[in-house]
């Protein structure tokens, strides 16, 4: 008997009457004698709505009862999809994440799993029940509620996977697969059939927010089958596993907003600036533009540590002047292989884009090829890299090298 672990997103879970739908095609594939335990998210915009609540009441953003409110959302669609089940004369059960046996970091806002117990969950299973979790929280050790960042149920759903040693973890979304970049703002994305886990990975690390990277690192780690598929209808999704080779030479394009341009100058000890740099964290990259002249990228929210620490560290790191840009954006192109890297990235340097900004080297990820542009042109410049690259993989045999 196959041991499912489903997971369904916001979007699936709108209204009431989606909620049903649910229902029915959870009752559905029980059916065909799997062992079904669904972890839920928020309905719709709900942890949207939850944080405008906190926000008319205190200045607090994060903490132990911001986790106490917004993990309600993910408890209301487990509770409401349960009774739907229990409604159509089948077993179900719905827990918290406490109740689930996730445990996490005492970190509010953004904890790890540390560990899943799973003896009730097999209990509720042995009785024939489907199990409806609540996903993106877990329980400190010291029993205070904890949630695991936005996006964060694919976590919860992996994990359980991985612990319960699922056959595999269907992701139900909005979307019916991974795509070469984003349907929603690239016009001509593709779907893939297949990924592998570390390509998955890459994706999701740099802004394709279809799957958390926590979740991937889980399936990745315990080798726990992906699936990523609509909710609203029943075609074949993207399956991610182990695979030995790449189905294409590039993977995909992504792009991020929410970064600043940092320039310095002077007579720079670039090895040391990034040390420090890369201890402060937010760090996404750095390009060496000459011996006097260094452009370093940060996420928004580093950037007034940073600033300090380089103004502070000035003369060992040989800075003359610093000066700073906000609004820009990253958009990366995440190859298939080293070997396609090496091929390719040449032409990409030598495309327009680069002219309006810096091509980046991300030390953390080796297949991938990055530039920075202004926040206002990430879109238009991660569709130009994206037809480039579907042109190229249209007449693959011709591309001089
Ligand atoms: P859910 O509420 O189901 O968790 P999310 O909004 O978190 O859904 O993730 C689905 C969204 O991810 C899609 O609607 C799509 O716009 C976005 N997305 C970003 N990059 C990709 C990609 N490469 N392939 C598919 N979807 C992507
Ligand atoms: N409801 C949470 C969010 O909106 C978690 C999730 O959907 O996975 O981020
Ligand atoms: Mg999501």
């Amino acid at each position: 008997m196959a041991r499912v672990v489903q997971k369904y997103g916001g979007t699936s879970l709108q209204t009431t009457e989606r909620i049903r739908l649910i229902a029915d095609r959870v009752i559905r594939d029980q059916e065909q004698s799997s062992e079904l335990v669904i972890v839920v998210s928020a309905m719709g915009e709900s942890t949207n709505q939850l944080v405008k609540l906190s926000g008319e009441v205190s200045s607090c953003t994060s903490g132990r009862e911001t986790d106490l409110l917004l993990s309600a959302g993910e408890q209301i669609s487990s509770a409401l999809l349960a009774l739907a089940i229990q409604e159509r004369g089948r077993e179900a059960v719905a827990l918290t994440g406490v109740q689930a046996g996730i445990e996490t970091e005492d970190i509010h806002g953004d904890a790890r799993i540390t560990a899943v117990h799973t003896a009730k969950i097999e209990k509720e299973l042995d009785a024939g029940k489907i199990v409806v979790v609540a996903g993106f929280q877990g329980c400190a050790g010291n029993q205070e509620i904890c949630t695991l960042g936005r996006g964060g149920s694919d976590t919860t759903a992996a994990a359980l996977a991985a612990e319960l040693r699922a056959d595999r973890c269907e992701i139900f979304t909005d979307v019916d697969g991974v795509y070469s970049a984003d349907p929603r703002y690239i016009s001509g994305a593709k779907k893939h059939t297949s990924l592998d886990y570390n390509h998955l990975l890459t994706l999701a690390d740099l802004g394709a927010e279809v799957v958390h990277p926590r979740a991937v690192v889980h399936a990745k780690e315990h080798q726990i089958p992906l699936v990523v598929r609509s909710s609203f209808h029943d075609q074949e999704g993207t399956n991610i596993q182990h695979y030995d080779r790449a189905a294409s030479p590039v993977v995909g394009v992504t792009f991020q907003n929410g970064f600043s341009r940092i320039q310095v100058s002077g007579e720079i000890e670039e090895k040391e600036i990034l040390e420090g740099l890369t201890d402060a964290g937010g760090l996404l990259g750095k390009v060496q533009l000459s011996q006097r002249h260094a452009s370093i990228m940060i996420k928004d929210e580093y950037v007034q540590e940073i600033s300090l620490l380089l103004n502070k560290r000035r003369n060992a790191f040989g800075i003359h002047s610093i000066h700073h840009t906000e609004g820009m954006a990253a958009v990366h192109v995440v190859f298939g292989s080293r070997d396609e890297k090496r091929r390719l990235a040449p032409l990409l340097n030598e495309k327009q884009l680069v002219s309006s900004g810096d091509v980046y080297a991300l030390e953390c990820h080796p297949l991938v090829w990055s530039a920075v542009v202004p926040e206002e042109h990430a879109v238009g410049a991660a569709q130009e890299l994206h037809d480039w690259f579907m042109e190229m993989e249209s007449k693959k045999a011709s591309i001089a090298l």
